[in-house]
């Protein structure tokens, strides 16, 4: 073998296994190590009685094009499905409530369903409109997202809406996130058009007559599940190691658990976020692996139709102030109908990081409860046919204020590590097209180092 051709990928998740079809498609020899037993990372699809039943990400934001051009490659295109568009709820002072039409990623872009909406007092609705002629909030200094939209818009609007549509993303609080990289379009459209109302009212295409809300859709995910799309891009690794953890890397070389040390032309590191100090062993890296992160539990609970209220809609997210221990549900079945098989319901609740640390000692079962019983303070569920429970913990890298400044630290400090890239969840977005297209970035790196050293 040509040893020009030898990449190395570490972690299997989906940054790693797009970075290794990437490296397949340039012309490598793909090695990739995981330390799980299995591939996939925080995907993981698992099929029960007609259920598809996502354990981690159910679907992305079609917004960046590179993971639907992936999936279009690996011919799975014929699989992509929209979410089904519907009423979304709030649950805030005990009661259900709708999302008011044309709010967007929770700014209200229309007028008269915000007078009309009962989410919020006559005072806090006026607050939020003083949006409309405050000066601009970011001065090019990173703020946190807390900031940025109570003073634009005021704390009702925030604590009511926003917070619990924005935080549930990265399981985390607004206090603590960064606008500059967890969310900078909201700082281009202040920079353009000074209020957040008008801006998003301006981005926000009409509904156009004729077009079915299935179309209007822009959160994707595939038929059988992002399980498949994990099977897809297996053929591209030529040598996988399974339940082999890297314990360290240096230039062109990588040491494994047992001692084995192997070459490579170029190692990717891919791995979660708390790997790469211990992996490299270098001060901006520790400081990468230090970040906050936080913990989460999803569970997933199937019920036949009748047994669970009838609610139109997709799902709703649950305000701080209310003071139950979850943070969103989604009816799976409504948003994803291929999910669930006719007449049956599937329901997915997902524990927020407060409650975790006393539940995560729990068995499947006793979580299970306690999620339904926090359920049931908010819609009427009855027996569920079967649960499951899936622990997510320490995953989940918190883009803190100043985040950006310890990325560019490490890549800095990257740099002078010869046929070294890193990608992932940890860099520019934890969003699986960002994973995708931080492999990508990578692989072309790397590839690109390859021919420097050929020349
Ligand atoms: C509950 C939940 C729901 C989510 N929902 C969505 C969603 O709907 N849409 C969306 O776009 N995003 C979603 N996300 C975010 C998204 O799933 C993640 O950001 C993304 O999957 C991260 O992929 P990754 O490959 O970078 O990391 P991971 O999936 O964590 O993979 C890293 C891999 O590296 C391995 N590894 C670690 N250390 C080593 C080592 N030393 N040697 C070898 N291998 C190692 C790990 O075992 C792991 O398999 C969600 C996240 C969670 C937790």
């Amino acid at each position: 073998m040509n040893r020009l051709n030898n990449i190395a990928i570490i972690g299997g998740g989906i940054t790693g296994m797009a970075a290794a079809y990437y490296a397949k498609q340039a012309g490598a020899h793909v090695t990739l190590y995981e330390s799980s037993d299995r591939v996939g990372g925080k995907i993981k699809t698992v099929y029960r009685d007609g259920f598809v039943l996502e354990c981690g990400p159910d679907g992305y934001m079609a917004r960046k094009p590179t993971l639907t051009e992936l999936i279009t490659k690996l011919g799975l295109d014929e699989q992509l499905v929209r979410s089904q568009t519907g009423t979304s709820y709030i649950y805030v002072r005990n009661k259900l409530r709708q999302m008011p039409a044309g709010s967007v990623m929770g700014i209200p872009t229309k007028f008269w369903p915000m007078v009309k909406t009962d989410l919020f007092t006559w005072r806090g609705k006026a607050r939020a409109g003083m949006d409309l002629v405050l000066p601009r909030v970011y001065a090019g200094e990173d703020i946190s997202l807390d900031t940025f939209f109570r003073t634009r818009l005021g704390s009702e609007v925030v604590e009511s809406m926003i917070e619990p549509l924005l935080s549930g993303i990265y399981n985390g609080t607004l206090q603590d996130m960064s606008i500059e990289s967890t969310f900078p379009q909201f700082i281009t459209i202040e920079q353009k058009t000074r209020s957040l109302i008008l801006g998003m009212k301006a981005l926000t295409p009409p509904v156009q007559a004729g077009v079915k809300p299935r179309e209007a859709g822009k959160f994707l995910s595939l038929q059988n599940g992002l399980g498949i799309l994990i099977e897809a891009l297996r053929p591209s690794i030529d040598r996988l190691y399974t339940d082999t953890r890297v314990a360290s890397v240096r230039p062109h070389e990588i040491e494994l658990e047992d001692g084995t040390i192997e070459q490579f032309d170029g190692i990717i590191l891919a791995t979660s976020p708390n790997a790469l100090g211990p992996i490299l062993g270098i001060p901006e890296a520790e400081r990468l692996s230090q970040l906050k992160r936080t913990s989460s539990i999803t569970v997933l609970a199937a019920f036949d139709e009748k047994d669970v209220a009838a609610l139109d809609g997709t799902g709703y997210v649950i305000a701080k102030a209310e003071a139950n221990a979850l943070t969103a549900c989604s009816w799976m079945h409504k948003k994803w109908p291929h999910m669930a098989p006719k007449g049956k319901a599937l329901l997915r609740v997902y524990i927020g990081s407060d409650h975790v640390p006393g539940l995560l000692a729990a068995t499947d079962q006793a979580i299970a409860e306690f999620a339904l019983n926090e359920l049931r303070k908010i819609q009427h569920v009855g027996t569920p046919l079967f649960t499951k429970v899936e622990r997510h913990v320490d995953t989940m890298p918190q883009y803190e204020v100043g985040h950006k400044q310890h990325v560019h630290a490490f890549e800095h400090a990257l740099a002078a590590l010869d046929g070294v890239e890193a990608c992932g969840a940890i860099l520019h977005g934890v969003g699986l097209p960002d994973c995708v297209d931080s492999a990508k970035q990578a692989v072309t790196r790397a590839m690109t180092a390859k021919q420097v050293v050929r020349s």
